[in-house]
């Protein structure tokens, strides 16, 4: 039996389904992964001076251009046959039994239909204001300003959680609620280094659940999944779904 009917096989046994996504499955979307979006003009900066509450104090107008010219290459950007397999596959299962959680700011699983996927870091398409925590999701694209005012005196920040902030709670606590319920845990097209989503698989696993793991490279989990498929999000989640979805 190949790693894909293994997968299948333990998929379809399982009763509750959580997926865990990375920046690998919007790759063929075009979006860049974090360490890709760092090209150009912008090669001479680390991420930690670009994706945290103090880079922006120290310099918000960088800050938010480097944000704001991401943000335009997401709207240039369309879901890819990864995102529509996981669509299906939530539609299929039903939020009861399907829990979509995401470690990507773009957008595109909701754009392919995962109407209830988890954001764990936020998005880049909403603002937030720095003063009163209100969000603006029409600004326009590009900014007119850099950094752009809010009507209340603060500044508009991106509502995406940087290095050293917290993981919005609501979005937690649904995780938590998701690791600790689930039969299997998928992690796809994610690196599994940044916590706290790269300790999520562990924590199922703990609880009982069986893993498998979806991604072009080896990671620091592939070793202790129970199936660790080496391949591209977009061909290897479609020929999955088509699988789990076929009728005998
Ligand atoms: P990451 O960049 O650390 O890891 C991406 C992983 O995907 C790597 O393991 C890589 O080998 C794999 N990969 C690359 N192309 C692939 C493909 N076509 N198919 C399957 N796997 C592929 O991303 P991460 O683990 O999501 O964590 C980094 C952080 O960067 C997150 O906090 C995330 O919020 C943020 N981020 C998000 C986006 C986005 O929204 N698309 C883009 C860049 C960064």
């Amino acid at each position: 039996m190949n790693d894909l009917d293994r997968a299948a096989e333990i998929l379809r046994a399982c009763e509750r389904t959580v997926l865990l996504t990375g920046a690998g499955v919007s790759a063929e979307s075009g979006v860049p992964t974090f360490r890709d979006a760092l090209d150009g003009l912008w090669a001479k900066y680390d991420p930690m001076q670009l994706a945290t509450p103090q880079a922006f104090e120290a310099d918000p107008a960088l800050v938010t251009r480097w944000y704001d010219e991401r943000r335009r290459r997401v709207a240039s950007c369309e879901p890819n046959a990864a995102h529509r397999a996981i669509s299906r596959w939530g539609a299929a299962l039903g939020p009861d039994r399907f829990t979509l959680l995401t470690q990507n700011v773009d957008r595109l699983h909701q754009r392919a239909g995962s109407e209830n996927a988890v954001e764990l870091h936020g998005t880049l398409l909403v603002w937030r204001c720095t003063l009163t925590g209100e969000t603006a999701a029409d600004l326009p694209v590009p900014l007119p300003h850099c950094p752009m005012p809010s009507p209340a005196g603060g500044l508009y920040r991106p509502d995406v959680v940087w290095f050293g902030e917290s993981l919005p709670p609501e979005a937690m606590r649904t995780a938590a609620r998701a690791i600790e319920d689930c039969d299997v845990i998928v992690s796809i097209g994610t690196s599994a280094v940044v916590e706290p989503a790269a300790s999520f698989v562990a924590w199922a696993r703990n609880h009982g659940a069986a893993a498998i793991e979806i991604n072009r490279d080896a990671t620091p989990i592939s070793d202790a999944v129970d199936v660790s498929i080496r391949g591209l999000a977009a061909e290897i989640v479609p020929a999955l779904v088509e699988r789990l979805l076929r009728v005998d």
